[in-house]
C-alpha cells in the first residue's frame, strides 16, 4: 500500500490545528500558559514538518519541484535562524514592536501570495475563476493594509516616529472612501481581471494601512496592536484560500478571531467603541494641548517611604511600563514578601493596558514568583483603593492619571484608570516629572496625598528594602 503524502499532511494539519486551539485555551490562564506555549510549539513543528514532507515527496524526480524544495528548506533555515536570534536578544519592553514587525511580514506574505495567484494561470473558468479573482483581490487588500499599518505601528512603538496622531482633514471620509473604492475595484476585477486593477488595489491598501495607524495616537496604540494582530490572521487565512491550504485557513481564522476578541476586550477596557476602531481608527479628536498648571509636587526619600510602609496596614502596588524598563519586579516581589511577613496586607492592581503589551505586568510578576491570588485586575481593586493606606505607583503614569476620569478635554478622557489618588498616601516611583506614553500631563503628581520618589525604580525599591530592614517590627 502506498502512502499518499497529501493525505498524511492533511491528517497532520488537523492535529496541528487542534494543538493551536489547545494552545489558545492554555494561554488564557496563568496556571496553564506554559502548557499553552508548549502546544503551540508542537503544532507549529508538526505543521512545518508536514509541509516540507509534502514538498519533498512531490520533488522526487521532478527538477522544478526539487528547486522549490531547496528554496523552501533554505527559507526555513534562514528565517528560523533570524527568528531565533531576534527572540533571544529582544528585551521584554521591545516585544510590542517586534510583534508589530512580525505582523508586517504576514501582511507582505499575503500580498505576494495574492500577486502570485493573479499571475499564475490556474486554468479555472466560470464561477470558480471569479471566486479566485475575488480571493486574490481580498488577500492583497488585507495583506497591504496589514503590511503598512504594522510598519507604522513598529515605527511608533519603537519611537522612531512620533506617536502623535496624524490629523489629515476629513480622515474618516478618506478611510470610508478607500473602502468604497476597494469594493468597486473588486467587482471590476472579478468581471475583467486586468493587471492595473491589481496594482491600484495594492497601492490603495498600502496607503490605507499607513493612514489608519498613523491617525491613531499615544494611549490608543494597544488597541491598534491587537487589531493588526487580527488583520494579520485574516491576511493569512486569505493566503490559505489562494494556496488551497486548510491549515493556513484554520490558523488564520484562529488568529483573526482571537485578535478581534482581544481588540474588543481592550476597547472595553479603554472605553472606546469597537465598531469605530474596525471602521478605520478612532484617532483622537482635537486634544486640548494646553499645559495646565497644577502647582508644586512633593518628594519623599527611600527612608521615609520605608517608615510609611512599615506603619501601614494595607498596601496596593500599581506597576506600569517603568517597572519593566527598570526590571524592578524581583525587588518588588521581595518587598511584598517582607511587608507580608510584617502582617501588612499587600495586593497588586493591574491596569489592562499597563506596560506595552497585553498582560505585560502579569508576565513580569509571574516571572518574579509573586503569588497569583494577590494580583488583581483594575475592576477588582478600584473600589478598595479609598480604604488603602499606601499605594506604590511603580513606573506607571497614564494608567493612574486622574485626568482620564476628571478632564473631558484630556486626550485620554474616558479611559478607565486605577483611582490611586483616593488612597491615604501615594508614592510615585519614576525618574522625572515626564509624561507617560500618551504624552499627557499627570495631575496625580501634584495631589496633596502624593509624593514623588525620583530615581530608577529598581534602585529605589532596593533602597527601601535596605531601609525597611532597619525599621523594628511593631
Ligand atoms: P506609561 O508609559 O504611561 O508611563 C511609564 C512611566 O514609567 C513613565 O512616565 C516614566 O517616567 C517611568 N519610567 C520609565 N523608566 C523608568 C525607570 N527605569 N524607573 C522608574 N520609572 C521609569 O506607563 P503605563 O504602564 O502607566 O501606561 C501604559 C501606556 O502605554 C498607556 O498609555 C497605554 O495605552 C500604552 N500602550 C500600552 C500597550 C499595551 O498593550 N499594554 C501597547 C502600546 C501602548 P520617567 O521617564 O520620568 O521615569
Amino acid at each position: 500500500m502506498t502512502v499518499d503524502a497529501g493525505q498524511v499532511a492533511g491528517a497532520a494539519y488537523i492535529v496541528a490545528a487542534l494543538l493551536f486551539i489547545l494552545s489558545l485555551a492554555g494561554l488564557s490562564k496563568h496556571e496553564t500558559s506554559r502548557r499553552g506555549v508548549g502546544y503551540g510549539i508542537a503544532g507549529m513543528v508538526i505543521a512545518l514538518v508536514a509541509t516540507v514532507w509534502v514538498v519533498a515527496a512531490n520533488a522526487w524526480g521532478d527538477p522544478q519541484a526539487m528547486t522549490g524544495l531547496i528554496l523552501l528548506v533554505a527559507a526555513v533555515l534562514v528565517g528560523g535562524a533570524i527568528g531565533l536570534w531576534r527572540a533571544r536578544i529582544v528585551e521584554m519592553t521591545g516585544m510590542p514592536e517586534l510583534i508589530a514587525l512580525l505582523h508586517s511580514f504576514v501582511g507582505l506574505a499575503a500580498v505576494l501570495v495574492g500577486w502570485n495567484g493573479a499571475l499564475y494561470d490556474t486554468g479555472l473558468e466560470g464561477a470558480l475563476a471569479d471566486i479566485h479573482h475575488a480571493e486574490v483581490f481580498i488577500g492583497v487588500f488585507i495583506g497591504g493594509v496589514t503590511f503598512t499599518g504594522s510598519i507604522v505601528a513598529f515605527l511608533k512603538l519603537s519611537a522612531r516616529i512620533s506617536s502623535k496622531p496624524l490629523m489629515l482633514p476629513g480622515k474618516n471620509v478618506l478611510n470610508l472612501g478607500a473602502l468604497v473604492v476597494f469594493v468597486i475595484l473588486t467587482v471590476w476585477y472579478v468581471i475583467t481581471p486586468e493587471l492595473w486593477l491589481l496594482i491600484a488595489v495594492t497601492l490603495l491598501a498600502l496607503a490605507l494601512g499607513w493612514h489608519l495607524v498613523a491617525s491613531i495616537g499615544g494611549g490608543d496604540m494597544p488597541v491598534v496592536v491587537s487589531m493588526l494582530n487580527s488583520y494579520s490572521g485574516w491576511a493569512a487565512a486569505a493566503a490559505g484560500f489562494l494556496l488551497n491550504n486548510d491549515l493556513l485557513i484554520v490558523t488564520g481564522a484562529l488568529v483573526g478571531s482571537s485578535g478581534a476578541y482581544l481588540s474588543y476586550i481592550m476597547c472595553k477596557a479603554m472605553n472606546r467603541s469597537f465598531l469605530s476602531v474596525i471602521a478605520g481608527g478612532f484617532g483622537i479628536e482635537a486634544p486640548s494641548g494646553a499645559e495646565a498648571e497644577y502647582g508644586e509636587h512633593r518628594e519623599i526619600d527611600a527612608e521615609s517611604a520605608a517608615d510609611m510602609l512599615a506603619g501601614a496596614s494595607s498596601v496596593v502596588i500599581t506597576p506600569g511600563y517603568g517597572m519593566a524598563v527598570a526590571q524592578a519586579q524581583h525587588g518588588v516581589a521581595d518587598l511584598v514578601q517582607k511587608l507580608r511577613e510584617r502582617g501588612i496586607d499587600v495586593r497588586f492592581g493591574i491596569h489592562p493596558v499597563a506596560g506595552r503589551l497585553p498582560g505585560h505586568m502579569n508576565v513580569l510578576l509571574a516571572e518574579a514568583k509573586v503569588p497569583y491570588d494577590i494580583v488583581l485586575e483594575m475592576d477588582e481593586i478600584n473600589d478598595d483603593l479609598s480604604s488603602t493606606d499606601v499605594v506604590l505607583v511603580i513606573g506607571a503614569n497614564d494608567t493612574v492619571n486622574p485626568a482620564a476620569a476628571e478632564d473631558p478635554s484630556s486626550p485620554i478622557a474616558g479611559m478607565p484608570v486605577l483611582r490611586v489618588w483616593e488612597a491615604q498616601n501615594v508614592i510615585v516611583f519614576k525618574r522625572s516629572m515626564a509624561s507617560g506614553y500618551a504624552g499627557v500631563q499627570n495631575p496625580l503628581f501634584y495631589r496633596e496625598n502624593a509624593q514623588m520618589l525620583f530615581g530608577d525604580a529598581k534602585d529605589k525599591v532596593d533602597e527601601i528594602l535596605m531601609q525597611l530592614a532597619q525599621v523594628p517590627q511593631s
